[in-house]
C-alpha cells in the first residue's frame, strides 16, 4: 500500500517472512478463522477449499505468497535493537546497520512473549512448567497428568489435544468466550462478518480497554467444523476446575465460582445470537440460514475440587494458557503504558509524530486482531502516515 502511494519504505523483520508462524506455533495449529475470512491487502485465499481452516504450514505460504506477489521490500534477518526519536524523525538501529526515518510503523505483534501469572514462581519443583508459546506436541510433556491453566481458544484446543495424548487432563477456566463453531448451518464467524460485527470501529465501541484484552473465543479451526467448548471437553473426560487463584505450600488453589463463570459465558453466547438473529430478521441475510439454535447450557460439575496437591505425583506438568504479550524493549521511546501496552489511538501514537502501529487488538476495528483485519487498517494508517509526510518538517 505504501508503494501505491509512492512512499520509499523499508520492512525490517528479525527472522523470515511471517516468522511468528514458523516458530512460535504448535505442531496442530489451525487457524480458527475460515479460508474464505483469510485476505491481505489485494490477495485472497484462492484454494480449493474456502470453508476449511488453514494448518499452520498453509499460512506460511499464504503469507510468503503474499508477500513476493506485493514485492515487498522486506529486509530479513535484521532484528530492531532500538529505536530513538531524532529532531527529523526516529533513528533505528539494528542487527545489520542503523536507519533514519520520518515515520516508522511498529507491525512487531501482539504476541511476542509469554504471559503467565506471578504466582507460577511458586510451582513446586519436579512440576514441569511450559507456556503455550513454547508449547509444540503433547510428546514434550513428562507421561503424567497435566494442568491447563486458561480456557480461551489456547487452553480449549490444548486440552483437547493432550487429553487425546493419554494424559489425565485438569483445565482450570476463569472469564472465556463461548461460540459454537456454527450457528444455523454457518460458520459462526460468518455472522460476525455479515452482521456487521467485525467492522465496529474501536472509536465506536463502549468499554474500549476491555474489548482490547478480551479472552479469544473458544475456537476451533477443523475440517469437521468441531465446536469445541467445556461440555465438549467434559464429555472427552477433562476434569475441569474453577481459576487458579494461588499456589501455597505445594497445592494449587482454585476459585469456586465455576457456576457464575459458565452462566456469564452462556448469557454472552446467546446475547451475540439474539444480535444475529434479529440481524437476519431485518436483512434478507439470513435468508438461506437455518433454523434458529440455542444449545445446551455449560454442564456445571457435580463438584469440582478447589485444590490439587503437587506433591501426590497425579499432575507432572503445568500449561500456561494464559495469553501472550508484546515486547517493546527495543522502543526508546516513552509511549508504552505500566502493563507493556503501547498508548495509541487507532493505530496513531499522537505522542510521538510519525509513529504508528499495526497488528494489534482491536486496533481500529474488532476484526484488527486478526489476519483479515490487516487490510482495513493499513489502508487508514497508510493515508495517515501521507498526510504526514506532506506536511513539511
Ligand atoms: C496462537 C495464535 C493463534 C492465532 N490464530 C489466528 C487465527 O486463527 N486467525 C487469525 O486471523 N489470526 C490469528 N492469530 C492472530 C494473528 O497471528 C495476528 O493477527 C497476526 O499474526 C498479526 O500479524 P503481525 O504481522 O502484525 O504480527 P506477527 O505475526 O506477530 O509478526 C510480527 C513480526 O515482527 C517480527 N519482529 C518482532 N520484533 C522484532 C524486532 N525487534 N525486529 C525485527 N522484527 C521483529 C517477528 O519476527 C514477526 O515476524 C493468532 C495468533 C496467535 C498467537
Amino acid at each position: 500500500m505504501l508503494a501505491g502511494r509512492g512512499v520509499d519504505h523499508v520492512v525490517l523483520e528479525r527472522g523470515e517472512v511471517a516468522n511468528s508462524w514458523r516458530r512460535e506455533r504448535w505442531d496442530s495449529l489451525r487457524l480458527l478463522t475460515p479460508n474464505w475470512q483469510s485476505r491481505l491487502p489485494g490477495f485472497r485465499y484462492d484454494g480449493a477449499d474456502p470453508d476449511n481452516y488453514m494448518a499452520t504450514r498453509e499460512v506460511i505460504d499464504f503469507i510468503s505468497r503474499f508477500a513476493s506477489a506485493s514485492s515487498a521490500p522486506v529486509r530479513t534477518q535484521t532484528t530492531v535493537t532500538s529505536v530513538t526519536r531524532t529532531d527529523d524523525g526516529y533513528k533505528v538501529a539494528t542487527t545489520t546497520g542503523d536507519l533514519r526515518c520520518r515515520a516508522l510503523v511498529i507491525a512487531s505483534g501482539a504476541c511476542n512473549l509469554p504471559s503467565a501469572p506471578a504466582l507460577q514462581d511458586a510451582v513446586p519443583d519436579g512440576i514441569e512448567r511450559v507456556h503455550a508459546l513454547h508449547y509444540r506436541n503433547p510428546s514434550q510433556l513428562p507421561d503424567a497428568g497435566v494442568l491447563v491453566v486458561g480456557a480461551s481458544a489456547t487452553g480449549v484446543q490444548l486440552a483437547d489435544e493432550i487429553q487425546r495424548s493419554g494424559r489425565r487432563v485438569v483445565l482450570s477456566v476463569g472469564e472465556h468466550v463461548r461460540l459454537p463453531r456454527t450457528y444455523r448451518g454457518r460458520d459462526v464467524l460468518w455472522w460476525m462478518d455479515a452482521s456487521g460485527v467485525w467492522n465496529q470501529r474501536y472509536d465506536e465501541i463502549e468499554e474500549l480497554p476491555r474489548a482490547r484484552n478480551l479472552p479469544s473465543p473458544q475456537l476451533v479451526g477443523t475440517p469437521e467444523r468441531t465446536t469445541l467448548d467445556i461440555n465438549t471437553l467434559t464429555a472427552a473426560g477433562v476434569e475441569i476446575v474453577g481459576r487458579l487463584s494461588m499456589i501455597r505450600d505445594g497445592r494449587a488453589l482454585f476459585s469456586g465460582g465455576l457456576r457464575n463463570q459458565f452462566a456469564l459465558a452462556d448469557l454472552k453466547m446467546n446475547r451475540l445470537l439474539d444480535a444475529f438473529d434479529e440481524w437476519a430478521r431485518g436483512t434478507d441475510g439470513g435468508a438461506n440460514a437455518g433454523a434458529v439454535e440455542r444449545f445446551e447450557p455449560t454442564r456445571v460439575p457435580a463438584s469440582s475440587r478447589l485444590d490439587l496437591d503437587f506433591k501426590s505425583g497425579e499432575i507432572g506438568s503445568i500449561v500456561w494458557a494464559t495469553g501472550f504479550r508484546p515486547d517493546y524493549r527495543w522502543l526508546d521511546v516513552a509511549v508504552v503504558d505500566q502493563k507493556g501496552h503501547l498508548r495509541h489511538d487507532g493505530g496513531v501514537v499522537t505522542e510521538s509524530p510519525g509513529l504508528y502501529a499495526i497488528g494489534l487488538p482491536v486496533l481500529r476495528r474488532r476484526k484488527s486482531t486478526f489476519i483479515h483485519g490487516a487490510e482495513d487498517d493499513a489502508r487508514d494508517i497508510v493515508d495517515h502516515i501521507v498526510r504526514f509526510l506532506a506536511v513539511p518538517l
